[in-house]
């Protein structure tokens, strides 16, 4: 099994290559958003309380997440490995992963890191929800408190996986395929051990 955490902060193009990456490697991609996302629109009591978080650009607590992690681990027992999007957003949560990895013999392989600028991202995102529907990607304040929340708390998980060495950095911006190139090069080196 290789498991995969694909890192950066919102707006970094993470669903985009989530998207190729899986297509090219096979992998069950594990979206913590896409999987809020869907609670939110079955109007399921864990979706009504992170909606209210969501919507002001706050995380949702660890146990929630966590416990959608681990769920989704266990209902795809046959995968060839896990791409990670989105989490682990806390260092806690990368505890926590470690642990369920641990449990089913496997651990993550890479952290592979998307360096974007702050002002890019905004861009981004705001170009976003244009499009997507998303509530969280129309508001210049709640897109700036989600860039603040991941400062606070999500870039310590990079720090955390460096201490196993397991954090590369690419440069999130240039061309969609230019980027997936990057990723892949990442990837193949540790496949070929
Ligand atoms: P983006 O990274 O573009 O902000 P996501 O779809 O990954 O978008 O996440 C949207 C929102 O869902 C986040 O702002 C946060 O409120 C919540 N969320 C997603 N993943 C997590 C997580 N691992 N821990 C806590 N909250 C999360």
């Amino acid at each position: 099994m290789f498991n995969i955490i694909l890192f950066g902060p919102p707006g970094s193009g993470k669903g985009t290559q989530s998207e190729k990456l899986i297509a090219a490697y096979g992998l069950k991609h594990l979206s913590t958003g896409d999987l809020l996302r869907s609670e939110i629109a079955r109007k399921t009591p864990l979706g009504i309380e992170a909606k209210s978080l969501m919507d002001k650009g706050h995380l949702v607590p660890d146990e929630v997440v966590v416990g959608m992690i681990s769920s989704a681990l266990d209902e795809h027992p046959e995968a060839k490995g896990f791409l990670f999007d989105g989490f682990p957003r806390t260092v806690a949560q990368s505890e926590a992963l470690d642990k369920l990895l641990k449990l089913k013999n496997t651990e993550i392989g890479v952290v592979l890191a998307l360096d974007v600028s702050e002002e890019e991202l905004v861009k981004r995102l705001l170009n976003r929800g244009l499009t997507s529907g998303r509530s969280d990607d129309t508001n210049e304040a709640v897109v700036r408190a989600r860039i603040i929340e991941y400062k606070q708390k999500t870039t310590v998980v990079a720090n955390y996986y460096e201490k196993f060495n397991k954090v590369v950095h690419l440069k999130g911006e240039g061309t969609v395929e230019e980027i997936f190139s990057g990723l892949c090069s990442e990837i193949d080196k540790r496949l070929s051990i």
